[in-house]
């Protein structure tokens, strides 16, 4: 009886579980004993965005709408024993939908293959003598910093692809605009940022604002990642992917105007990360 009893355990347990390395998936077995070499992770880049809408606004947006993200951080963290929450609405290795029709160093899609921040920001508003951006929090961009530093780890993202929704869509968004505070978080090893020195070398004595050739500005940026026209003239399409270029790295003038100190820039970063 006690035998019997035994047999019985082993069955069962044979029967639920398999043999280490099988899934029971009901109707089949999944078998991950022996596995490939050739793999690699499906996220490769880091997007940040703004809201454009406070707190409340943002998430009801980004939960019932037919937008989403998936990590919210809003305009004042909660901190719970001691430590900032970040809002998480989709789980990683799910697509959440904040990137639209997107490109970024050859690639269309980019919800397929990213990680998505929204940050809690109003963007800007029009006024007499322009667009006057919002700022960012100190305590956002402290949480946003320990929350990309963690993605970029985990997934191994290079720099140059930890990017501004305006990057990848320079056409259709201006988010996360030009106080978003790339040059801050770059000291801190988070995304891109140029060497001074190579900076200053690729102007080579130029004042900062004088015109430069159009056409090596859009090489340099469709090198480093961009959509834009090859065709040597600043149409539209060319001043709006400069203007999101400057947005990112030289959030001083971010007119579109193809100048020296853009193409200086431009130059510096392909130098640095895509040679
Ligand atoms: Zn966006």
């Amino acid at each position: 009886m006690r035998r019997l009893f035994v047999y019985f355990w082993i069955i069962i347990l044979a029967g639920c579980c398999g043999k280490p390395g099988q899934i029971d998936r009901g109707a089949y077995l999944a078998d991950s004993t022996v596995s490939s070499n050739s793999q690699d992770e499906r996220i490769r880049f880091l997007v940040m965005h703004y809201t454009a809408a406070d707190d409340q606004e943002s998430l009801r947006l980004l939960t019932e709408g037919q937008v989403s993200a998936h990590y919210l951080v809003h305009s004042s963290p909660e901190i719970n024993r001691g430590k900032p929450v970040a809002r998480q609405l989709v789980a990683e290795e799910k697509r959440a939908w904040h990137a639209g029709e997107s490109h970024w160093q050859g690639r269309n899609n980019i919800n397929d293959t990213s990680v998505g921040i929204e940050i809690v920001n109003l963007g800007f508003r029009e006024e007499a003598g322009g667009k006057t951006w919002y700022p960012f929090n100190e305590d956002q961009i402290e949480l946003v910093a320990l929350l990309a530093r963690d993605i970029i780890h985990r997934y191994g993202i290079s720099p140059a692809n930890v990017v501004a929704h305006s990057d990848i869509a320079p056409l259709r968004k201006n988010d996360p605009g030009p106080r978003f505070p790339w040059r801050q978080l770059a000291l801190r090893g988070i995304g891109a940022w140029p060497d001074r020195e190579s900076v200053e070398r690729h102007l080579a004595g130029r004042a900062h604002g004088e015109p430069a050739p159009v056409a090596k500005i859009q090489q340099a940026l469709a090198r480093y990642g961009y959509s834009i026209p090859e065709n040597g003239l600043a149409d539209d399409k060319t001043r709006r992917a400069i203007s999101a270029f400057q947005m990112h790295f030289r959030p001083e003038d971010i007119s579109g105007t193809p100048d020296a100190q853009t193409e200086a820039i431009a130059m510096a970063l392909v130098e640095k990360y895509r040679s």
